[in-house]
């Protein structure tokens, strides 16, 4: 396996980390670390930050950092601080080199690069290739805007290892010279529009995942994807098109059940233990990916087999008396809920709703007409969800406002019958009630614990 090319230089310090999560923490840390002069600051105090003092970082809370910009070179970013904040704008206009975390950490790291974008499926592409490159025996590093920060990883991997990544549009838009050898798209609908101007701008960070590519790398999209077909990817990487169907332009195609890799059959769809017909396009994206990046087809095709999912993505929680239980605490957006609703043959009891992030939920009204039986509306969206679902309402599939999570369980756990999914999908951020969306899954499987115990 070859070593990446050699990366552009880091600009020199002083400099400013702004945002001091995971990802910021990691990032201030790598740079004292060089012996970099490093300030890091917050506009809240996000836990471990206190901690960088000891690591020589001048950490700095509560604070928008505009003041710490004097005599700054170059500003480090990380993904979730907006590029409207206050900070990040005076450093532009002062002329201060703005990089993410990511081409950060990029720039440090020797090692060959596959790189996972796409509004869904990210985390479970990025952890099925790891998955994949374990199977085969090949050293592997898997990071990404959730899990391991990836500037964690400079100085602790072996040049030979492939970093696979996953990476938000958050990471992309800051990104400069980021390069990966192989980069994947996996769709791209409607998100983040609270963070992102219009979908145009959405998609064309998604897009800069391409841009600085050459033509020794290899570009894996979907070309499936309504908003990816026909659109210049950019960039000038070898296109690998993946797709449902048997098109011939297309690398990796699904026919008949069996999906097919330049022509051979590969695997079959039911030999995947993921769950529905996106996770079949999900399988595509990787197969592409690590035969392109070259794994043997038979570990591409072991791993794909034995891949058991991510937590909290369509995972089974039980199953009492005939109904399933399913935790999609992850579907934050209408996108991956419609996947979701779209896995399953029985009727559906859909728990949708959570805090609302800019979008309408229009999009999931022909989905919860043709799959749900009913939805159990909860928190800060539920209002929008009953209005934009009328006409499914209509239809007749019952609508129930329930007081919270605990409820909306009960309520549906009353409804369904054998053979019907109880489904927490709910195209919503968790934010209203929950720290996130894995602290909402896991209070799923504990109400579900206590049916259980009933
Ligand atoms: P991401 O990291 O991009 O958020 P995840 O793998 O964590 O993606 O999945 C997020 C949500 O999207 C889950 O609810 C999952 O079931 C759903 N999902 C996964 N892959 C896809 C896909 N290819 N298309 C639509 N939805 C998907």
């Amino acid at each position: 396996m070859t070593q990446g090319p050699s990366r552009p230089p880091l600009p020199g310090g002083p400099y400013l980390v702004v945002g001091l999560a995971r990802s910021g923490q990691a990032a201030a840390r790598l740079l004292a670390e060089r012996g970099e002069r490093v300030v890091g600051c917050d506009s809240g105090s996000p836990e471990g930050a206190e901690a960088l003092s000891a690591a020589e970082v001048d950490a700095r809370l509560n604070t928008d950092g505009v003041a710490l910009l004097a005599g700054v070179r170059c500003l480090v970013k990380s993904p979730g601080v907006p590029r409207e904040a206050p900070v990040v704008a005076a450093a532009r206009e002062r002329g201060v080199t703005v990089l993410g975390e990511l081409e950060l950490a990029w720039r440090l790291l020797p090692n060959r690069f596959v790189a996972v974008t796409g509004t869904n499926g990210k985390t479970t592409v990025t952890e099925l290739l790891g998955h994949i490159w374990r199977t085969a025996a090949e050293p592997v590093a898997v990071a990404g805007n959730v899990g391991t920060p990836l500037a964690s990883l400079v100085g602790d991997l072996d040049a030979d290892a492939t970093v696979v990544c996953e990476c938000s549009s958050f990471q992309l838009e800051d990104a400069e010279a980021f390069a990966p050898e192989c980069a994947v798209l996996l769709n791209a609908t409607p998100d983040h529009l609270d963070r992102h101007r219009d979908f145009d701008d959405y998609l064309r960070a998604k897009l800069r995942i391409f841009a600085n590519q050459g033509s020794d790398d290899t570009a894996v999209f979907n070309d499936s994807a309504a908003a990816l077909r026909g659109i210049d990817l950019g960039g000038c990487g070898r296109r690998i098109p993946y797709c449902r169907g048997a098109d011939p332009d297309c690398e990796l195609t699904i026919a008949e059940g069996v999906i097919f890799a330049a022509g051979e059959p590969l695997l079959e769809v039911t030999e995947l233990r993921l769950l529905g017909p996106h996770n079949s396009d999900n399988a595509m994206a990787a197969a592409a990916a690590a035969l392109a990046t070259g794994i043997d087809r038979g570990s591409v095709r072991d791993g794909l087999r034995t891949f058991d999912g991510v937590p909290h993505r369509l995972e089974r929680v039980a199953e009492l008396d005939g109904v399933l239980y399913v935790n999609d605490s992850k579907a934050t957006n209408v996108a991956a809920a419609t996947a979701a609703l779209r896995s399953f043959e029985g009727g559906v009891r859909a728990i949708l709703g959570g805090s609302l992030k800019g979008g309408d939920f229009e999009g999931l009204e022909e989905p919860v007409a043709e799959c749900c039986r009913g939805c159990y509306l909860i928190g800060e969206a539920a209002e929008r969800l009953a209005r934009d679902l009328e006409p499914a309402s209509a239809a007749g599939v019952e609508m129930r406002r329930c007081h919270d999570l605990a409820g909306a369980v009960d309520a549906a756990a009353a409804d369904a019958k054998p053979g019907e999914v109880v489904l927490l999908s709910p195209a919503c951020a968790s934010f209203d009630a929950y720290r996130d969306f894995e602290q909402r899954g896991e209070h799923f499987r504990a109400l579900v614990g206590g049916l259980e115990a009933r």
